[in-house]
């Protein structure tokens, strides 16, 4: 039991860490899980918000350029407006002067110049210059409207865009050329007019990579901001890579180091110019809100890993508290239990001291009750009736039978107990051996007035038993049935076949025996009736002991009964033959058998009185 108990309660420890175990590794799952979860979202999230940013300054620098390239479109077309006035396809000075005058005060524009066929050209302020090396000049007078370059005037030497546009005769034969003369600031003014973010700005290049528009106004036409200067310095290789992409004409996006400021970019062509537009902004200002996400996400995820952590601890600790608690209950109950179980053997010991004492005295008081009486005849020397003598010596010999049953019945449950007891298995008719018992104790039973019954289902079984086992189990069941049944009762002995099994029947109509009871007879020392003062004679030895012996044939016994209305106590026994080497060839057994039944009878039924 202390072994049992041992192993229960490791398994238990052992389950119990396993237990814990599977929690920690499960929550540990969980955080992991919620872990991952909050990483793919972030990550999802700030890959979705980095493109949605690059997509939109990437389309702020195609509106912008789309913007820049509509602003001098328009200024080519009122050009060719002008271009078409009778005055100006003229070709007579004069008239153009006039003409022009009013025009660049209703345009405010810096200057209008008129070039003639030889590239001479006339300015509204009155200058001449020959500028039939310039460009736009043979672009014009091939037919080609065009806006230039920023350049350095030879008018006045300050930095200059020209648009120029052909001037036709009736004809339409190019007679001269129609320029304008743009300050390139207006372009710088009209791009500060783009916002980028807070400290973001757009800036030009031309075809060469030299800066056309920015806000600092030294970088504009600078050599240093050059794209050949700046692809040499390895520190501007990024801006310098970025711009290479930009005048290929492509449109994208971008990072790059200025000054060690990370710079996120977009860039686009500008239509119908030579240049390119560029929106830059600090990388930190656009992806503030990616970098705000991330601290966020830090914090949440520390913040949420902390709480699951401290919530498993917690549930943990409940969960180890709540095991403690019903490890020390359980433990309480088991020694609660022991408790009861050794306080009931201890007074099923004393129970069975108590009647075991009553069962040696009462024979013995009778014995020497006899023997006294057997005295007072000798000394006294009165004649004795030979009768009195035969009857006391068949009271002293039944209740010397008696106490010879109850020290049989307990030399064989120490016997049985110890390990001791062999077994004697012989092939037999059971049929036969069981109706000869029955047969044997009827007239003992007839002797109480009680009708005893043999009835078979088969005349035949042969398997293999132990006689005297059998018997003792035979004539401990029917002396039972006679103790417990009155006068004019019955006990019904029957026998079936159950084809692997045979069972055996030994029916009374008795006393019965209560229903609470009937899990316990077996038991040792169980009596149903515990008082002294029982009418029943016995030690609580004899159904334990029947048990035991069916045991030993690996059969079984089970109890049926009815208070008041009697008791069958039903034998089943496994139906098996001896291998030929088992077979033992002591045929005389039987008869030995036979012989020492009636012994074995007086002794069984020693106590019922007749
Ligand atoms: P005992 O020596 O006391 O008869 P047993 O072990 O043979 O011991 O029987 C145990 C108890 O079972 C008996 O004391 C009795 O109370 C009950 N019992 C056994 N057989 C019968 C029966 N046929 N009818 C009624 N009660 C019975």
């Amino acid at each position: 039991m202390k072994l049992n108990l041992t192993k229960i309660r490791s398994m238990r420890t052992v389950t119990k860490i396993y237990a814990e175990k599977s929690s920690v590794i499960l929550s540990a799952v969980i955080i992991l899980f919620c872990c991952a979860l909050a990483v793919i979202s972030y990550n999802n999230s700030s890959s979705a918000l980095y493109g949605s940013i690059c997509e939109s300054l990437e389309n702020r620098a195609i509106d912008n350029s789309r913007f820049l390239s509509q602003v001098f479109g328009e200024k080519l077309r009122e050009l060719e407006m002008l271009a078409s006035d009778p005055d100006i396809q003229s070709m007579n000075w004069e008239k153009q002067q006039r003409d022009l005058f009013i025009q660049v005060d209703r345009l405010k524009v810096k200057r209008f110049q008129i070039i003639n066929k030889d590239g001479l050209l006339h300015s509204s302020n009155g200058t001449v210059v020959d500028v039939s090396d310039r460009e736009y000049f043979a672009k014009a007078m091939a037919g080609v409207s065009n806006i230039t370059n920023v350049f350095r005037s030879r008018i006045d030497h300050s930095m200059v865009i020209v648009c120029a546009t052909p001037i036709r005769d009736e004809h339409n034969n190019v007679v001269g050329v129609l320029s304008d003369t743009i300050d390139y600031y207006e372009l710088s003014k009209i791009l500060e007019e783009i916002h980028v973010g807070k400290k973001g700005y757009a800036f030009l290049i031309d075809e060469e990579g030299a800066t056309v528009a920015h806000p600092e106004k030294d970088k504009i036409l600078s050599k240093e901001t050059s794209l050949i200067n700046m692809s040499k310095n390895p520190e501007y290789k990024e801006l310098s890579n970025l711009e290479e992409r930009m005048i290929k004409g492509e449109t994208g996006f971008g990072f790059y180091s200025y000054n060690d400021v990370k710079k996120f970019m977009a860039y686009t062509a500008v239509p119908n110019t030579h240049w390119f537009l560029a929106l830059t902004v600090p990388k930190n200002e656009v992806f503030n809100k990616i970098e705000s996400l991330r601290y966020r996400f830090i914090i949440v995820t520390t913040v949420f890993v902390l709480g699951a952590i401290m919530f498993c601890y917690h549930i943990l600790h409940f969960i180890s508290e709540k095991q403690k608690v019903r490890d020390l209950q359980r433990s309480a109950d088991e020694n609660y239990k022991q408790l009861l179980e050794v306080t009931e053997m201890d007074q099923m010991k004393t129970e069975f001291f108590s009647n075991i004492s009553h069962e040696f005295r009462t024979p013995l008081n009778v014995i020497l009750g006899a023997l006294q009486l057997f005295e007072l005849y000798i000394t006294n020397k009165k004649p004795v009736k030979m009768e009195d003598i035969v009857k006391r010596i068949k009271t002293m010999r039944q209740n010397c039978l008696r106490l010879l049953r109850l020290v049989n019945n307990l030399i064989d449950t120490t016997r049985i107990d110890s390990g001791y007891s062999d077994i004697n298995f012989q092939d037999d008719n059971i049929v036969q051996v069981v109706e000869d018992i029955t047969l044997s104790v009827a007239d003992y039973i007839k002797q109480k007035n009680i009708e005893i019954i043999f009835d078979t289902e088969i005349e035949e079984k042969v398997m293999a038993f132990d006689h005297d086992k059998v018997e003792r189990i035979m004539l401990n069941l029917l002396a039972n049935a006679t103790k417990f049944t009155s006068e004019g009762g019955q006990i019904f002995v029957n026998i079936s076949d159950k084809g692997e099994q045979i069972e055996i029947s030994i029916k009374d109509t008795g006393i019965g025996i209560p229903e609470d009871q009937l899990d316990t007879i077996f038991e040792r020392f169980r009596q149903v009736d515990k008082s002294l003062t029982r009418r029943h004679e016995g030690s609580g030895i004899g159904l334990s002991l029947s048990k035991s012996l069916i045991e030993m044939h690996k059969g079984k016994i089970s109890v049926k009964s009815e208070l008041g209305k009697g008791s069958e106590f039903i034998i089943l026994l496994p139906v098996k033959l001896l291998d030929n080497g088992e077979k033992n060839s002591e045929m005389n057994t039987k008869q030995i058998n036979k012989y020492s039944r009636i012994e074995t009878i007086h002794t069984e039924f020693s106590d019922i009185y007749m």
